[in-house]
């Protein structure tokens, strides 16, 4: 059987590839800086036969790995950034490995390490049973921060992929088709004049009199924009001191909603607001666009094919040791921000899992029609072709993303297991996908009318760069 070749492959290569995530995990760069991180994956997927291209779309760390020719294009998405400041020791108690360093408090290490796997184990097969097409790896850098699939999307990095997957660490086995916030980012430069501020204040013009105005705008305009669209600010900026009326101020924005064309609505009104800012205040603006992203595009072909195969390869069986861990680290979640990411995950039947450990069953797919209140750049490759993230549970019920709690258990006993049987059920999915036009026939059927025509144009301008100095400034 096809799929037996690529579990069997797995299976007796699953020592190095805890090891190569687990090495991820200790490396935990920060995004655009995850060259050690995208090296250890390129080197591996290299040394079995895929052709690596390196530093792609003016990214050193991100690159795609290609096995095979023809046609269909099956793509395994991989991520292998950190998060600053998470950095924890694989104890069930906070304490830093590094006192403020990064830590893979998102479990990246897994992601990218068990889409790599699931690449090298689907050539296996396809290499063992002649199977045509080609599988590809992209080595996706910077999800945390600088959204790294927008410049790969932006340089037609996916252009001829008709179908792609990822796996996101998680604590639930979930597959949903929900969609996600489409957003833009941007800051705000004021320019006034400065001046003493109580001896002569008439010469001075206030870029923080600008900075405020403009949100004071801003927070009346949301009256009149889409329920379920979110923007947040920050002042980066404010002045020195309050005898000197500020000469610069500056504020920067996320504008959400669910569409691209609402955040574009309201983000051009967002600009009127500003430019009336200063105006107001006789400064000077400068707009900064940081980066945008588009909504995600869900597709309930391929989830129900990847709970398919999450329910016949069968979820995996814990240790005694590796349970002790987990409920080590369950003590340290309270009761109340368990039931709470339970609620807001919206999955039917939630309510059991309030007292489990580990989850340990396999919904169908749900959430159609809901939006995640959060951005991915998966999501402007979902416009590209047919896409799924899918999730197995990789920490304990209740784990809140982005904590210590998932920075330790990423490298942990459940985190391995999770990470072996991600890999199989993508490698299966994928097999399929390869193997049967039928289902990918369908899956892109789905994909065309959930566009409804609608055509992607990149959120960001040509000349918008991956800014890979972020880190030094
Ligand atoms: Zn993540």
């Amino acid at each position: 059987m096809i799929k037996e070749v690529a579990f069997k492959w797995i299976d007796t290569n699953r020592e190095r590839i805890i090891e190569i995530s687990d090495k991820i995990w200790e490396y935990a760069e920060l995004g655009l800086m995850e060259f050690k991180s995208s090296k250890l994956l390129a080197d591996v997927l290299e040394e079995h036969g895929f052709e690596v291209k390196r530093g792609v779309a003016g990214m050193p760390t991100a690159f795609i790995a290609s096995w095979g020719k023809g046609k269909p294009v099956i793509g395994i998405m991989g991520e292998y950034d950190a998060l600053p400041g998470l950095s924890q020791k694989k104890v069930p108690w906070k304490e830093p490995l590094i006192p403020g360093a990064p830590g893979h408090g998102c479990g990246h290490n897994i992601h990218g390490t068990s889409g790599m796997a699931t690449a090298i184990a689907v050539k296996q097969a396809m290499e063992e049973c002649g199977i045509r097409g080609m599988i590809k790896f992209f080595g996706c850098p910077a999800e945390e921060n600088f959204n790294g699939k927008v410049y790969m999307v932006r340089e037609g990095c996916f252009k001829d992929v008709d179908a792609v997957l990822s796996h996101h660490p998680s604590s639930m086995n979930a597959v949903t088709l929900k969609s996600s916030l489409a957003l833009n980012s941007a800051k705000f430069h004021f320019y006034g004049k400065a001046a003493h501020a109580a001896a002569s204040p008439e010469e001075g013009r206030s870029a923080l009199d600008a900075v405020e105005l403009m949100n004071i705008g801003v927070n009346y305009m949301r009256e009149h924009i889409v329920q379920d669209a979110r923007i947040h600010y920050v002042i980066e900026k404010g002045g020195t001191q309050p005898n000197i009326v500020p000469d610069y101020a500056r504020s920067w924005y996320y504008i959400r909603a669910p569409e691209r064309d609402q955040v574009e609505h309201i983000y051009e009104w967002v600009l009127d607001i500003a430019k009336g800012a200063a105006l107001m205040t006789r400064t000077e603006l400068k707009i900064e666009f940081m980066g945008g992203l588009y909504n995600l595009v869900p597709n309930r072909t391929i989830a129900e094919l990847i709970v398919k195969n999450m329910r016949e390869i069968g979820l995996p069986k814990y240790s005694e040791e590796e349970l002790k861990f987990s409920r080590e680290i369950a003590k340290t979640i309270p009761r109340e921000t368990k039931i709470n990411l339970l609620k807001k995950s919206k999955r039917p039947g939630w309510e059991r899992l309030v007292d489990k450990l580990i989850d340990d069953e396999i919904p169908d797919p749900w959430g159609e029609g809901d939006v995640m209140p959060a951005s991915t750049d998966v999501a402007d490759v979902s416009w590209q072709a047919p896409t799924v993230e899918f999730s197995v549970a990789t920490w304990v019920l209740g784990t809140p993303g982005h904590s210590w709690q998932a920075t330790a258990q990423s490298a942990a006993g459940i985190a391995h297991r999770s990470l072996v049987y991600a890999a199989k059920v993508m490698a299966a999915t994928a097999l399929d996908l390869l193997t049967s036009k039928d289902i990918l026939r369908r899956a892109k059927e789905e994909h065309k009318k959930r566009l409804r025509g609608r055509k992607y144009k990149s959120p960001i301008p040509p000349e918008l760069k991956p800014p890979l100095d972020a880190w030094k400034k």
